[in-house]
């Protein structure tokens, strides 16, 4: 009796001893592992919160059409969504050089960003669309010829404009609300960027207005690394939450309808 006790005492000892160094092992095993099992499940999403309805603040949270998208995407991945908030124009070099596992606002796919990126299937039209003071004589896209223009450094409005109208007369603002701000204190004529923003920039200040014509349109989509394996899961996953209306639910929630 007596001898049981003291070798279940030894064994529950072992045990112990065992289960500690197991233990211990596992932790050391899974610290050194952290950074590629934390990597494999959680997708790290680069953007630029500065893009009402697609991408902003509420306090401290990056919520919008992109934010929450993306978070059904990993969900259905069975992964986990990190934000990394960046400006416009690092987004693409932060998904070429691996900080991030994709890039999500509102990026319009381009030929030559094709050249840097794969793109995931395109989730949504967006229009590059003029803004201008309520007074403004501007009234067409062929009024704009040797005017100011304010747009968002690197995004497709920048380059559109740039090209169509000269670099001259161009200026680039690293928020689309601060060429907002400059159009309203009246050190540019118009300010050229994307409908929906447009709409929440305007609905915001008092004494602007989006001209009817829109000067072009375009596909947003999601962009990787080239050849990530992950293009076509995602798409998979857009598809999918496409058709069982998840998408729609999403874009109801931050878009009214007009
Ligand atoms: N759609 C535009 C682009 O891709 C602007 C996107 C943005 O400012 N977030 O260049």
């Amino acid at each position: 009796m007596k001898m049981k006790k003291i070798l279940s005492v030894v064994l529950v000892a072992a045990c112990t001893i065992s289960m500690a160094a197991c233990g211990s092992n596992a932790s050391k095993s899974n610290g050194s592992d952290n950074s590629s099992s934390d990597s494999s499940d959680t997708l790290v999403m680069a953007t630029n919160a500065e893009f009402p309805p697609y991408e902003y603040y509420d306090g401290d949270e990056i919520v919008g059409i992109d934010a929450e998208f993306a978070a059904a995407i990993a969900d259905k991945l069975g992964m986990k969504l990190k934000i990394e908030d960046m400006a416009f124009d690092s987004i693409i070099p932060a998904v070429q050089g691996g900080k991030a596992d994709f890039g999500a606002a509102g990026i319009t796919v381009t030929d030559e960003r094709k050249t840097q990126v794969d793109f995931s299937d395109s989730y949504y039209t967006g229009r590059q669309v003029i803004i201008v003071t309520e007074d403004s004589t501007i009234a067409s896209p062929d009024d704009l010829e040797g005017k100011k223009m304010g747009v968002q450094l690197g995004t497709t409005g920048d380059l559109y404009v740039s090209g169509d109208y000269g670099d001259e007369n161009v200026e680039r603002f690293n928020k689309g609300f601060e060429a907002v701000q400059s159009l309203l204190q009246g050190k540019i004529d118009a300010v050229v960027i994307d409908d929906q923003p447009a709409k929440a920039f305007v609905a915001e200040n008092d004494g602007l207005k989006i001209l009817d014509t829109e000067y072009i349109e375009e596909e947003y989509a999601f962009c990787f690394k080239k050849d990530s394996k992950l293009v076509d899961q995602v798409n998979e996953a857009i598809a999918s939450l496409q058709a069982d209306g998840t998408f729609d639910k999403i874009v109801a929630k931050y878009i009214t309808a007009e």
